[in-house]
């Protein structure tokens, strides 16, 4: 079975966003980006399904500007086995990229597309569910644990109050929730390998899909700052001042 898992380049996730200053969107310029965290999850998951046998190929695959070859090197040092580029300046919206990936599955017929449960920069948590519809495959969206016997996939999903576990047919959607693995780091023997796995490189017209953006951001601001805080002496003093805040009755 053939995987396939799309990866996303976003600003790193210890880096503090800054809010450009026509509030037009957040700074990117000089940046430090990475590959999506959710995603790492899914690539590691994919290895990990290959190493116990369930899968024969990993396909990683990302959409966005030329420096997204980097998102997918980084996959491939992990253990992917080839990537698929999609080249453009525009920033796709969940959709887009859903459409995108639809082709590509059609293409390349995996048995499982893996992707993260969203994306750290636009916090959409649409794409594979999209792509589910797109494609009428089976979702098990924010998998906790996958396992897989035979032409079904066991997804276990972490539900308010307990676990859900789902009974998917394969072809099938998973999207990854933080607790369903640790990824690994690539070994600088595996980061040199990943230098001569191959990657392809296409465009969204390739495939056919207009990836003009449909909505518009009005603004984008900072979170208002948080005021100082205060030291009370006592506990009376702290209940008074909570009783003042309208914090209690
Ligand atoms: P989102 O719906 O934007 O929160 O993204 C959910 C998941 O879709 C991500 O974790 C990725 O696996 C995938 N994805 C979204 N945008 C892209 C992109 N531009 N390139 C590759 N994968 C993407």
């Amino acid at each position: 079975m053939k995987i396939l898992v799309p990866v996303k380049r976003v600003i790193d996730y210890n880096v503090k966003a800054r809010v450009k200053s026509d509030q037009s969107g957040v700074e990117l310029a000089n940046v430090k980006m990475s590959m999506n965290p959710f995603d790492e999850i899914a690539v590691e998951e994919a290895i990990r399904l290959k190493e116990k046998g369930a899968a024969t190929e990993i396909v990683v695959v990302s959409i966005g500007v030329q420096q997204c070859q980097e998102t997918l090197r980084t996959a491939l040092a992990m253990g992917a086995d080839r990537g698929i580029l999609v080249t453009t300046d525009v920033t796709t919206e969940p959709l887009a990229v859903a459409k995108i990936l639809a082709k590509i599955a059609e293409a390349e017929a995996p048995g499982l597309i893996i992707l993260g449960k969203q994306a750290i920069d636009d916090d959409a948590n649409q794409t594979g569910q999209m792509l589910a519809a797109l494609l009428g495959w089976a979702q098990g969206t924010f998998a906790s644990k996958v396992e897989v016997a035979g032409d079904k996939v066991n997804v276990t999903r972490e539900v308010d109050g307990g676990l859900e576990t789902l009974s998917l047919k394969a072809p099938a959607i998973i999207t990854t929730d933080l607790r369903l693995n640790e990824p690994r780091y690539a070994s600088l023997p595996n980061i040199m390998k990943a230098k001569s796995k191959p990657i392809e490189t296409k465009t969204p017209d390739d495939y056919g899909v207009d990836v003009t953006p449909r909505l518009k951001t009005l603004k984008v601001t900072e979170p208002p700052k948080r005021q100082a805080g205060i030291k009370v002496d006592s506990v009376d003093t702290l209940i008074g001042k909570l009783k003042e805040m309208g914090a209690i009755a």
